[in-house]
Parts: structure tokens; sequence; C-alpha cells
């Protein structure tokens, strides 16, 4: 798998026509050198769909160093087929509890399963492959406008029937049909081209993250979207979260999990399930109407959001 990634790499770096966009590349990918190191380790295969969900019991987590726990007793199904959203306070734990998900870190007490095997004994490469995001820290990847949505499929970064596609799914197309040269465009005014706007950019990683998906040949297993949309104004947010899980069910039916990070409401209330953190700590689940009736944290947050927008 390994010579099989620098093979493919090479490929895309040849056919880049400057350093500075080579090293664009490298940098997006840095993750594959940890892929590809944990390919060797030894592990149950991931499964190529999911049929029963991924479960937390008891998970606790404190970060090397720490005083306490950053997240401790989350228990949660998150049932295939499913959306799930989460909020809380900034600090609350949200993004520890993703990247728990997605394996960048192992939990400190508890156990993750995913279709009842445990998260640590399946193959890494196996789950990697199945994980789709967009994550706070997007790239900016400065380079054509056809490439930065590209390279997300690093096979497939000059088929352009894909990534009109994943343009199409994240709501992205008039951007590039707005740009002079369409997908030829240079992004980025350090590379003396077209800056696009912190929502553009944001778009643009979406349709990233979904150039797997669009081809169809390996299914995501969890979809994370850890706040993949701060920089959209509420209802650009809201039309495009209603457009984008509802393909993405399409296209994943009842194989994936969608993991939603978001402050927004209008939004989360949307999803499956919504999970209150507070101060590392489940404090509610249940959907929408369930929350409001219980009135409680959700509740009120909702109520302040509601009345803020009024
Ligand atoms: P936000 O809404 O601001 O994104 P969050 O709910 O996603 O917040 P986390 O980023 O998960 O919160 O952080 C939870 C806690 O863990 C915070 O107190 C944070 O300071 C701490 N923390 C996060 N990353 C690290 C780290 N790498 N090392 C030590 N502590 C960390």
């Amino acid at each position: 798998l390994a010579t099989q990634l620098q093979s493919q790499l090479r490929t895309v770096l040849e056919g880049l026509s400057t350093v500075a966009e080579a090293g664009q590349v490298v940098g997006h990918y840095t993750w594959l050198s940890q892929y590809a190191a944990d390919a060797a380790r030894p592990g149950q295969p991931a499964p190529r769909v999911l049929t029963s969900g991924i479960t937390l019991r008891d998970v606790r987590f404190r970060y090397a160093g720490a005083e306490r726990d950053t997240l401790s007793g989350i228990d949660l199904d998150l049932p295939a087929g499913s959306t799930v959203a989460i909020v809380g306070a900034n600090g609350a734990g949200k993004s520890t509890l993703v990247k728990l998900l997605t394996g960048l870190y192992e939990p400190t007490g508890g156990q993750i399963t995913v279709d009842g095997r445990p998260l640590d004994e399946l193959d890494r490469a196996g789950w990697t492959a199945g994980l789709s995001g967009v994550y706070q820290d997007y790239a900016r990847l400065q380079m054509r406008a056809g490439e930065t949505v590209g390279v997300g499929d690093v096979r497939h970064i000059r088929d352009t029937a894909r990534i009109r596609a994943a343009l199409d799914l994240a709501d992205a197309t008039r951007i590039i049909t707005d740009l002079p040269d369409g997908l030829d465009t240079r992004l980025g005014a350090a590379f003396g081209g077209v800056e696009p706007s912190l929502g553009q950019w944001q778009k643009l990683a979406l349709a990233r993250s979904l150039m797997r998906q669009v081809g169809g040949e390996r299914r995501p297993l969890c979809v994370v979207l850890d706040e993949p949309t701060a920089a959209l104004d509420p209802l650009a947010e809201h039309d495009l979260f209603r457009q984008y899980v509802g393909q993405v069910r399409e296209a994943t039916r009842q194989g994936a999990v969608t993991v939603l990070v978001s402050h927004r409401f209008s939004t989360v209330r949307m999803a499956d399930r919504i999970v209150v953190l507070d101060d590392g700590r489940i404090a509610e689940q249940g959907g929408h109407a369930e929350l409001m009736a219980v009135d409680g944290i959700y509740a009120q947050l909702y109520r302040l959001q509601e009345a803020a927008y009024r």
C-alpha cells in the first residue's frame, strides 16, 4: 500500500507546475504517510459499509500532561444511517470527541466499537479510507480551482466530471462559473491568483471532502463536519446543510454515520439526534422536539439564538 501511495503522489506532483503547488499537496497529504504506516499495523478488516453503527461506552479522554479529563463518561450510540449533531460551549470537548471517533486519538478509558468491533483493533488504513470530512482547520489549497477540489481523491485529481459532481454536491458550482478561467483559475492571492472569500474557501474544502464519495468506489463509513460552514452566513449554512445531508444520506443509504459539530441551531435541529456536551460530559441527548420538551440547556440555547436572529 505504501508503494502504491508513493507512486500516486509522485504522479500528482509531476503534474503540478510549481514547487509551491507541490508543497501544498504534500502538506495536505501528510496524513498519507500516517495512513501508510498504519497500514502495516495488523488489524481486523474495517467494514465496507456500516450495518449497526458506532458506539461509545464510558469513554474518557485526557490530553497528555493535562490535569483533568477533557471527556468522561461518554455513552453514545451513532446508528448507521443517522446524522448526529454535537453542540456545547467553546471548550466543551466537541472537537476532541470527533478526534476520538476518527481514531486520531485513542480513548484513555472505555471503548469505541464499529459494528461491534473495537475501533483500536481495526485495520487503521481501512478505517481512515472510510472517513470523509471537513474540519475546523480546513486547508486553503492555493492551486488551480479544479485541483484544490480534485486532491480530495488524489487518484482522480484531473477527473473533471468528478470534480464538477463534488462541486455540485457542495453547492459550490457558482464559485467556479464566476471565476475568469473556471476550473483552471489559479486561486490564492499569494500566487497572483483570485482570492476566494472565506465562505467560498470553505465550500471548496467541502467539495474536496466529497471527491471520494462522488466516485462511488469507496463509500464513507463516517462523515465528519466539524464546523464546516462557520464562514457561511446562517441562511447559506442552512441551505447547504439541508442539501448536503440529504444527498449524502441518499449516497450512503444506511452505510454511514454523519457527525456534525455546529454552533448554529437552525442547522443542528435537522439532525436525527443532538448531543449536548457540557464540560466534557453528555448533559442531554435526543431529537430537537424531545430536547425542547425537556426544556434544559439545549432549549435555552436554542431560544437565545432564535431571539438573536429575530
Ligand atoms: P470549540 O467550540 O471552541 O471548538 P470544543 O468543544 O471543540 O471547543 P475541544 O477543542 O474539544 O473543545 O477542547 C476541549 C478542551 O480540551 C479545552 O479545554 C481545550 O483547551 C483542551 N484541549 C484541546 N486540544 C488540546 C491539546 N492538544 N492539548 C491539551 N488540551 C487540549
